[in-house]
């Protein structure tokens, strides 16, 4: 296969600009299809050129099949990249790539639909005898017949779209009584979410840790694992906090859970990067999906295994990307993650949107900084608010631990509101340190919005002379009509 020239970027924030720095490295050039209100965005300065796709409405621009494919063929693209979210999981987008004679960089079609599709996937996964969560999976749909199911398998039960994703549609059943109610309102939100009202059943497991392990499949059809990724730390069912590698599996875990990662994969051909999840409780690990795709957190095993997973999977899709036998790879040190999302920690984490001021993310030895958006641009409520991804690396967890909270702790940014005040308390919470925590973490320890903090006069001078920068950046941006008030921007404080 030949080499790229040039490769479409169908995707927006940091994720884009991942892609777009590992394009620039090997030579490519890149084209960002983005919507309307992506132009005061990071990617979108970055790209060597961009194609508007269409209104900020998702469903028609990042997510409309069509409008990616004309944008990326009038950009002049041979290949797609999907990033993570929107299309990225998307069989159709895969297959209407390959049609249109563009390379989709990712699993072919045929492996999306077979392991990508969680009802699918589980099929397979059982026929190939890996440990499953009990549950029902099954094509009745009937409310009678799905109660039934849920008192066999006995409560708490969770109920989960089949078509789902990004921790939506789930609903938890704890009491029978309500048990109609919730299959009821889990299959509306479906339809409307996901446009299929099919859910299935599982097992809830209280205790549980998510573990998950980054497979990769090279060109020739060899299929490895980059280790592991514990992800427990989420807030209703999203990932807030996650590390590589976990600090939960003893060695014949890892070995028996990478093995079974690494099994699913191959009965899926698998081609490029994803990630099989599972949960761990009480010693024993159960699959929970495939994500056919680069996962968010991947950085955190690039820091860890030394690779570039982005570039790899460009590689992957040239052709030219081999495993040589005698390589072996083990994970060095550790690695965190944390998301920085537009939020007001001490109102619950209420979306904060706006125009953002003056940005500051710590320079050093071992820190990583993904971001999508910069002084002057703008916090849309369209989209996901996760704006940037802050990434450590140190020798051993405990000093990874340390380094991301001074890293949090210097770290600025005006304008809008960000979780970073909250990120620093989980990071201090004694079952984060030791490493016990389950994905009932935050629900159990950080139920309710935390403190703001009393600034000082210093603090408060400080804050004041940023806020007339930023105001600066807002006039010269053209946007003086929507200033917002000074008491909307937040600093952190120290
Ligand atoms: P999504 O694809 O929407 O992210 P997943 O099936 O991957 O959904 O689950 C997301 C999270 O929800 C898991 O990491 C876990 O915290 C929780 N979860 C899902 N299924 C179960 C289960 N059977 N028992 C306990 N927790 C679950």
């Amino acid at each position: 296969m030949k080499k790229f020239k040039r490769i479409a970027i169908a995707n927006r924030g940091e994720v884009a600009v991942r892609i777009i720095r590992a394009c620039e490295e090997m030579g490519i050039e890149t084209v960002l299809l983005h919507s309307e209100v992506d132009i005061k965005s990071r990617a979108y300065r970055l790209a060597t050129k961009t194609i508007c796709i269409g209104p900020a409405e998702t469903a028609k621009s990042y997510l409309n099949i069509q409008a990616n494919i004309e944008g990326a063929l009038a950009g002049g693209a041979e290949a797609v990249h999907p990033g993570f979210g929107f299309l990225s999981e998307n069989a159709e987008f895969a297959e209407a790539c390959e049609n249109a004679g563009l390379v989709f960089i990712g699993p072919s079609a045929k492996t999306i639909r077979l392991l990508g599709d969680k009802v699918h996937c589980k099929e397979l996964a059982k026929r190939a005898g890996l440990p499953l969560i009990p549950g029902y999976e099954g094509e009745a749909q009937d409310l009678s017949s799905l109660v039934a199911e849920v008192e066999a398998i006995g409560l708490p039960v969770i109920v989960k779209a089949a078509a789902g994703g990004g921790g939506r549609g789930m609903k938890l059943i704890r009491d029978l009584k309500e048990a109609r109610n919730l299959i009821e309102s889990a299959q509306r939100e479906a339809l409307s979410a996901f446009g299929s009202p099919k859910v299935f059943l599982e097992k809830y497991l209280e205790r549980a840790k998510h573990i998950e392990f980054q497979i990769f499949g090279d060109s020739t059809g060899q299929v490895k694992h980059f280790y592991d990724r514990e992800c427990s730390v989420q807030r209703r069912h999203q990932k807030i906090i996650e590390e590589a590698t976990s600090p939960s599996l003893t060695e014949e875990l890892r070995r028996r859970m990478g093995e079974a990662a690494i099994a699913i994969a191959q009965l899926g051909n698998y081609r490029g990067a994803g990630t099989v999840e599972f949960l761990l409780q009480d010693g024993d690990f159960y699959l929970l999906e495939v994500n056919t795709r680069l996962q968010v957190e991947h950085p955190v095993t690039e820091l860890v295994m030394g690779v570039d997973l982005v570039k790899a999977q460009i590689l992957t899709a040239q052709g030219e990307y081999v495993f040589r036998s005698q390589q072996v790879r083990i994970p060095q040190g550790h690695s965190i993650e944390c998301r920085i999302y537009a939020e007001n920690p001490y109102l619950g984490g209420v979306p904060s949107t706006g125009l953002l001021g003056k940005v500051f993310w710590p320079e050093g030895p071992g820190r990583r900084y993904e971001f999508g958006f910069e002084e002057g641009d703008e916090i849309t409520p369209f989209y996901d608010p996760m704006i940037a991804k802050v990434i450590v690396w140190d020798e051993t967890r405990q000093r990874t631990i340390q380094k991301m909270i001074r890293v949090l702790k210097d770290s600025l940014v005006f304008g809008v509101h960000t979780n970073i005040p909250y990120l620093i308390e989980i990071l201090g919470h004694p079952q984060f340190v030791n490493g016990t925590m389950t994905t009932r973490f935050i629900e159990t320890n950080f139920a309710e919005p935390i403190i703001a903090p009393i600034l000082s006069e210093i603090d408060k001078e400080i804050i004041k002379k940023a806020i007339q920068q930023s105001h600066g950046a807002r006039l010269a941006s053209g946007r003086s009509s929507e200033a917002t008030s000074p008491w909307q921007t937040y600093w952190r404080g120290v």
